[in-house]
């Protein structure tokens, strides 16, 4: 009998939730990726120009043996997932763009807008005012 990719992995495939999710366009929409990244088990990534909110989270129908406990009644999305060019075997995913923390955001809308986000403008202007680098400096004289 031959032998399958599936049978030498633990289900790679088996242990996250990717949704698509809408291309962020405003800075609240960047404000909110941030505030994705900042639970745990989250990435948030692009490809091929889409973008996808990923949850890893391992699916209740997954038994300790890694086997498929529902394989006769499982969903569409994983009847039509096939090893080859899966979470196993693919090899390097090849994001346009990869998010897994929230200063990536913070940089990713810097660099594109050459501002900073609204919730973070604030901390940097307190740090780059002059009122306060007066004070830094006769603290130090
Ligand atoms: S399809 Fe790929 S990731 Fe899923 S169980 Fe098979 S080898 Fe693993
Ligand atoms: S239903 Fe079965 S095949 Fe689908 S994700 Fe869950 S364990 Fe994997």
């Amino acid at each position: 009998m031959g032998s399958c990719a599936c049978d030498h992995c633990t289900a790679a495939c088996c242990r996250y939730v990717a949704i698509p999710l809408d291309k962020p366009k405003s800075a609240k929409d960047y404000d909110d990726m941030r505030w994705y990244l900042m639970h745990d088990g989250v990435i948030v990534f692009v490809e091929e120009g889409d973008w996808y909110i990923q949850f890893q989270t391992r699916c209740k129908n997954l038994g300790l043996n890694s086997m498929c406990q529902v394989y006769e009644t499982r969903p569409m999305i994983c009847r039509e997932y096939e090893a080859g060019e899966c979470d196993y075997t693919g090899g390097d995913y090849g994001y346009d763009h990869l998010f897994t923390h929230p200063v990536q955001v913070e940089e990713h809308y810097n660099q594109k807008t050459g501002k900073h986000l609204p919730s973070i403008e604030h901390l940097h202007k307190r740090t780059t005012s002059p009122k306060r680098k007066k004070r830094a400096t006769a603290a130090v004289s």
